[in-house]
């Protein structure tokens, strides 16, 4: 089947399959890899390979750390301002739909929180213009949402905050590009979309950020604690770093961050060129910042969405009802749909139109 969950996510099948054969014996050692200690040569050596091999796809400057925690990044809302604020009293968020908005909610229970911008006012179907951003010079850091999962709302740019650090909720557009990571003061991202199965939240900081937790903030997830430890402070979810590892290979082996971006342009294009040319169905969002990776869209007839659900599941393509908050369909194409399920998807949606229009 094409599977366009938003997460967890289709994952290249490649990939499985190397899983599959090195399930029971990894590398001749006798062991799963969910039964090795992960203080044991083998996986600590999984465990290094993964982090190198983020680090060249990404080009992580050496200031920065590379963690591997858990919590998610639901976990993150509450783990970033324990670890951000610096001595400082508040934050900048962005606003930009219902991934922001838990971000900011959470925030408030540890900080001020400044809402710099908002798009609440046309329905979270834009990115606020950088210039109508009313930022608080002493804020301890402006967190944005790269990519609203839900919304299918992205940055296609990087937002400057001078010397206040810039820290992004990237769950949804983790590895779809290259980014310029010095851009950045904080990244975090579940694993479970680009990345590999549920359970390792990544988290890329400058490494003179932390270090200044508050002191309620739990040791497992202090940010400077983990860094000393190489993520092992506590028991880190193996099985899914050795996912990561391997799909990171598989990356690499496309041909790195720009070839997935090039494919991912190509995959999301066939969709919303699709979209321009039909009234049957309707993307809300503003032309410059549609996700390439959550293509939510709706029927101008709700009353046929089950219809069209049901006809995408014979054709063997699951998952595209739309999150629950907003109804509707939702394509999820990360970097692992490969393109011949986008094409499948608006074929369909073209007979379905021819049918019902
Ligand atoms: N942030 C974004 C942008 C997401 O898409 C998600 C969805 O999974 C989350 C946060 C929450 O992640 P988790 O459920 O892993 O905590």
């Amino acid at each position: 089947v094409f599977n366009f969950s938003a997460g967890p996510a289709t994952l290249p099948e490649t990939v499985l399959r190397q899983a599959a054969d090195e399930m029971l014996d990894w590398h001749g050692s006798g062991m799963s890899v969910m039964e090795m200690s992960h203080r044991g040569k083998e996986f600590i050596a999984i465990h290094a390979e993964a982090e190198k091999l983020l680090r060249e796809l990404m080009g992580v400057p050496a200031n920065y750390k590379v963690l591997f925690l858990q919590g998610g990044a639901i976990g993150e809302n509450a783990i970033v301002p324990m670890n951000m604020l610096r001595g400082r009293s508040g934050a900048d968020y962005i606003d930009t739909g219902e991934w922001s908005k838990k971000s900011i909610k959470e925030a408030k229970k540890y900080c001020k929180v400044n809402v710099a911008a908002s798009s609440e006012a046309d329905n979270y179907t834009s990115v606020p213009k950088q210039e109508t951003w009313k930022l608080d010079k002493d804020a301890a850091y402006v967190h944005i949402c790269s990519n609203e999962t839900i919304g299918g709302v992205e940055y296609h740019w990087t937002p400057v905050t001078g010397d206040v650090p810039l820290v992004a909720d990237m769950s949804s557009n983790f590895i779809s590009r290259p980014i310029d990571v010095s851009r950045y003061g904080l990244i975090y991202a579940g694993t479970q979309k680009n990345v590999g199965p549920a359970g390792v939240t990544i988290v890329i900081v400058r490494d003179d950020l932390i270090g200044q937790a508050l002191p309620i903030t739990p040791s497992a997830f202090d940010y400077k604690i983990q860094a000393d430890n190489d993520s092992m402070f506590n028991t880190p979810p193996t099985y899914t770093i050795y996912m990561a590892g391997l799909v990171f290979n598989w990356i690499k082996a496309q041909g790195g961050l720009t070839a997935i971006e090039a494919s991912n342009r190509k995959k999301a294009a066939v969709l919303y060129d699709h979209l321009e040319t039909t009234s049957f169905f309707y993307n809300p969002v503003a032309r410059e910042d549609r996700s390439l990776m959550n293509v939510p869209f709706k029927l101008r007839d709700e009353s046929l969405d089950e219809a069209f659900l049901k006809g995408a599941q014979a054709r063997g393509m699951v998952q595209l009802k739309g999150h629950r908050s907003v109804g509707g369909m939702r394509a999820s194409i990360y970097n692992a749909m490969p393109i011949e399920g986008v094409v499948a998807l608006v074929a369909y949606m073209k007979e379905f139109e021819a049918s019902h229009g």
